[in-house]
C-alpha cells in the first residue's frame, strides 16, 4: 500500500549503494538490482503479514481480550497461564462458547453447557465470511472438544432456524449423535437442510411447543424448557436450562413485539415467573443490536400497511418486493395485502421457495385462496395484478432482483413502470451492493422504495430489525435480574456494550459479568464464577461445492488476489544442466507479459546465468536451487515493480539430452510466445512437475439455465 511501483530501475538509485555491496553474485542481473536483498525480503514479509491479517479475520486462534469484563479483571493470560487459574472444588457448571462469541460478521453460534457427566449443545450455526475470504462459502465451528466428549453429549437444542444457528448442523450432526430439540418450524428447517446431505444419518427430532411450558429432562443433570420470543423468523424460543446449581437462561435471538403477525407474543410473563420463583443464575443474552438507541417504534403490521400504501399509490404497476428469505411473516403480510388489492403473487429465489415449503408444511404461513401463482403464469397477467416476492434485498449479484434488473431472469425484465420495494435494511457491509442494485433498477427507470426514506417516498416503514434495541435489553435484563451475565451472539464491541448495559444501567456487579471468547471455559459453582481455561475452537471453511478448504489455500488465494503469481519453468538436461528450451514464464494477476518485455528479458537473462552456474557442480540439489530461484526472482521482481507476487520455480530434468524444443522460440522479443505458454500451463496445482509439462486441455462448462440456479445460501441468513 502506498509503495512506489516502478516500471524501470531509477538510474540515480544506483549511486546510493556502495559498489562493493553490488559485487556479491556471479549473476549480472542480480548485481544490477538497486534494491537491497533485505528490503525485498521485508516487502515479502509485509505482504505475508497483510495476508495473515486478512486470513485471520474469522479464524482467530488466540483472541486478545483485555476488556474489564474479560473475567480476569482486564488482564490477558496466555492459554497456559489461564489453565493454571484456580478451579472450584465440588459441583460446577461449565459454559463454553464453541462459536458466536466476538465473531466478526456474527455467525457460527454454538454453546456447550456441561454439568458432571452431561453436556447440552445450544445451536450450531455457520458464518458467511463474504468477500473477505475469496471462494469460501461458509465457515462451520471446529468441534474437536465436543467430539472428544461426545459420549457425554445428551442433546442438541435449537433456539430458531436462522442459518447462523442451524447452518453447520448438517455437517456436524453425525459426529455427535444425540436427540435434537426445537420448535416445529425450526426442526422443519433443519430437516430441509439435511436434504442436501448424502449422509445416511438422521437424528432423532423432538418438537416442543414453547406455550406448553413443558420441562424435558436431559441426562441426569439438566432439564430444558423453551420460552417463546419474537424475532425475524417464525417459531423462535429462548431456553431455560435448569441445573442442580440454578437456572441458565439462553435468550436466543429476540425482540419484543406487542402485536406479532402470528399472535405468539414474547412470553415475558413466563420468564419473569421463573426469575421470581427460581431465580436466574446465568443469563446468556444476544447482543447484536443492543447498541441501537431506544426501542422499535413500529410493528410488522405497520409494514403491512406500508405495502398497502404502495399498492394504493401504484395501482397499474408491477410491484416487486424483496425481503429476507426467512422472513415468513413478512411474506404473510404481503400476501394479505395482495389479496386485499386483488393482486396475484409469485415467489422467486431458491432459498425463498425452500423456506416457504417448510412454512407451508408446518402451517406457519396461511396462503389466501387464489392469490399465489407460478411465475410463468403471473407474467401473462396485466401489470396491475402482478406482485413478486423475491430474494436479492442485500444486493447479491446472483440473486433474483439483480438478474431481473440485468435481463438475465427467465421471465421478468425490469421496466420503467415497475415499482421495486426493499422490505429490508442492508446488513452492515452490504450497503454498497444494495446501492449498486438500486442504481441498476433506477437506470431502468423504475421506482425504488427503500426502508427509512419516508421523507422521499411518502411510504411508511418497510423493515423491522429482528433484534432488540438498547431499551429492550435494559427491560429484559432488569426483569430477569440474573446473578451472572454473559453477552453472546455479537461482535466484540456489541458484547462489551451489552456488558456495560448490564453493569451500568441494570446494576449487575462487574465481577459477575463475563465477556467470553470462543473456547473460553466459564465455570460456575456454589462459590462463584470464573474463567478457568480454554478448549480448542476454530473454523472449518467450506467452498461452494461443499468441499473443505484449508487455511493454506485461503492464504494463497488472498495473496494471489492482491499480488498475483509468477511461475518460471526450466527444462534442463540431466547431468549437464544445459537449458534445453528458453525458460517458460507464466504470470497471472501480476503484470501483463506483453507489456513487460524488458523485465522478462532480465528474468530470462538471469535464469540462463543462474542455470549455467548452478548446474556446473557435480552434486546438484534441486531443492536448494529452487529455493534460491524463488528468493532471487522475488528480489528482481520487487526491484523492478515493487510488487511481491507468489513466485513458483519449476525445474524439469530431462535425461539423455533429447530434442524437446518443439516450436518454442527462444526469441524473448516475440510476444506471442508468452501468450502461448500462458495458456498451456495454468499454475493452479503442484509446482513440481516430475515429467515434462504437457499442455492441459480444458473443457467448456456445460451450459445450464441460469434462472434455476442461485447460491444455496446467500448473505441473507440471519434476518438482521
Ligand atoms: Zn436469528
Ligand atoms: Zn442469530
Amino acid at each position: 500500500m502506498g509503495q512506489r511501483r516502478l516500471a524501470n530501475v531509477q538510474s540515480d538509485d544506483l549511486s546510493k549503494r556502495p559498489a562493493h555491496l553490488r559485487q556479491r553474485s556471479e549473476n549480472t542481473v542480480l548485481n544490477n538490482t538497486t534494491t537491497r536483498k533485505g528490503e525485498a525480503f521485508r516487502a515479502q514479509r509485509r505482504t505475508n503479514e497483510n495476508v495473515n491479517i486478512r486470513a485471520s479475520q474469522h479464524v482467530i486462534n488466540i483472541p486478545v481480550n483485555k476488556s474489564i469484563y474479560n473475567g480476569y479483571n482486564g488482564l490477558q493470560y496466555s492459554p497456559a497461564e489461564s489453565k493454571k487459574q484456580p478451579r472450584f472444588n465440588g459441583p460446577k457448571i461449565r459454559i463454553i462458547p464453541i462459536g458466536g462469541a466476538g465473531e466478526m460478521g456474527i455467525g457460527k453460534n454454538m454453546t456447550a453447557i456441561e454439568y458432571d457427566n452431561d453436556i447440552i449443545i445450544v445451536d450450531c450455526g455457520f458464518l458467511f465470511p463474504g468477500p473477505d475470504y475469496p471462494g469460501i462459502n461458509y465457515i462451520v465451528p471446529d468441534i474437536s472438544y465436543l467430539e472428544e466428549n461426545k459420549n457425554r453429549v445428551r442433546a442438541w437444542v435449537f433456539t430458531h432456524a436462522h442459518l447462523d444457528h442451524i447452518g453447520a448442523f448438517r455437517h456436524l450432526a453425525s459426529k455427535i449423535p444425540a436427540p435434537v430439540y426445537g420448535t416445529k418450524f425450526t426442526i422443519g428447517m433443519i430437516q430441509k437442510s439435511f436434504e442436501e446431505v448424502d449422509d445416511a444419518y438422521t437424528p432423532q427430532y423432538i418438537e416442543l411447543v414453547p406455550e406448553d411450558h413443558e420441562k424435558i429432562q436431559i441426562g441426569d443433570s439438566f432439564s430444558i424448557e423453551l420460552i417463546r420470543v419474537n424475532h425475524s423468523i417464525p417459531d423462535c424460543a429462548a431456553i431455560a436450562i435448569r441445573t442442580p446449581l440454578g437456572v441458565i437462561l439462553h435468550t436466543g435471538d429476540w425482540r419484543f413485539e406487542d402485536n406479532p403477525i402470528d399472535g405468539k407474543k414474547f412470553d415475558l410473563e413466563r420468564m419473569t415467573e421463573i426469575a421470581t420463583k427460581e431465580g436466574i443464575l446465568l443469563m446468556m443474552n444476544e447482543s447484536t443490536n443492543c447498541e441501537s438507541d431506544g426501542t422499535h417504534d413500529h410493528s410488522e403490521f405497520d409494514i403491512q400497511e406500508s405495502i398497502g400504501q404502495i399498492m394504493d399509490k401504484y395501482p397499474n404497476s408491477r410491484i416487486v418486493v424483496s425481503c429476507f428469505s426467512s422472513q415468513i411473516h413478512r411474506m404473510q403480510a404481503i400476501l394479505n395485502e395482495a389479496k386485499e388489492h386483488n393482486r396475484k403473487v409469485a415467489f422467486a429465489g431458491f432459498s425463498m421457495i425452500q423456506n416457504l415449503e417448510v412454512a407451508l408444511r408446518t402451517s406457519i404461513i396461511k396462503v389466501p385462496k387464489d392469490v399465489v401463482m407460478k411465475m410463468e403464469d403471473l407474467v401473462k397477467l396485466p401489470d396491475s395484478k402482478v406482485t413478486i416476492i423475491c430474494t436479492g434485498s442485500q444486493g447479491e449479484f446472483s440473486a433474483v432482483l439483480n438478474r431481473m434488473a440485468s435481463g438475465a431472469h427467465k421471465y421478468i425484465k425490469i421496466k420503467g413502470s415497475d415499482v421495486i420495494v426493499f422490505s429490508s435494511n442492508p446488513i452492515p457491509g452490504n450497503e454498497k451492493y444494495v446501492a449498486h442494485t438500486v442504481d441498476g433498477l433506477m437506470r431502468e427507470g423504475s421506482d425504488v422504495i427503500q426502508n427509512g426514506k419516508t421523507h422521499l417516498t411518502g411510504i411508511g416503514p418497510l423493515h423491522l430489525s429482528g433484534h432488540a434495541y438498547h431499551d429492550d435489553h435494559v427491560k429484559l435484563i432488569s426483569a430477569l435480574n440474573p446473578t451472572y451475565y454473559m453477552p453472546i451472539h455479537g461482535e466484540f464491541h456489541m458484547m462489551v456494550h451489552s456488558a456495560e448495559i448490564a453493569e451500568k444501567i441494570v446494576g449487575i456487579k462487574r465481577e459477575n459479568i463475563f465477556v467470553c471468547d470462543n473456547g473460553d471455559v466459564l465455570e460456575i459453582s456454589a462459590n462463584g464464577a470464573r474463567k478457568t481455561g480454554r478448549v480448542q475452537v476454530g473454523g472449518i471453511m467450506y467452498d461452494d461445492s461443499g468441499a473443505i478448504v484449508s487455511e493454506v489455500v485461503l492464504k494463497d488465494r488472498i495473496h494471489m488476489s492482491t499480488e498475483g503469481i509468477f511461475v518460471v519453468v526450466l527444462t534442463v538436461q540431466r547431468g549437464t544442466g544445459r537449458l534445453l528450451t528458453s525458460p517458460d514464464i507464466i504470470s497471472r494477476g501480476f503484470i501483463y507479459l506483453r507489456d513487460s518485455e524488458e523485465l522478462m528479458g532480465s528474468i530470462r537473462q538471469y535464469l540462463k546465468q543462474k542455470v549455467a552456474f548452478s548446474f556446473a557442480n557435480k552434486h546438484v540439489d534441486l531443492d536448494v536451487i529452487k529455493k534460491e530461484l524463488k528468493e532471487e526472482i522475488s528480489h528482481i521482481l520487487y526491484d523492478q515493480t515493487r510488487r511481491t507476487p507468489i513466485v513458483i520455480p519449476v525445474i524439469n530434468e530431462i535425461g539423455g539430452g533429447g530434442n524437446i524444443n518443439a516450436g518454442n522460440s527462444n526469441n524473448p522479443n516475440n510476444p506471442n510466445k508468452n501468450r502461448q505458454v500462458n495458456n498451456a500451463h495454468r499454475p493452479n496445482d503442484q509446482p513440481d512437475f516430475a515429467k515434462p509439462v504437457v499442455p492441459r486441455t480444458f473443457q467448456l462448462p456445460k451450459q445450464i439455465d441460469t434462472d434455476d440456479i442461485e447460491p444455496k445460501t446467500g448473505r441473507d441468513y440471519r434476518g438482521y
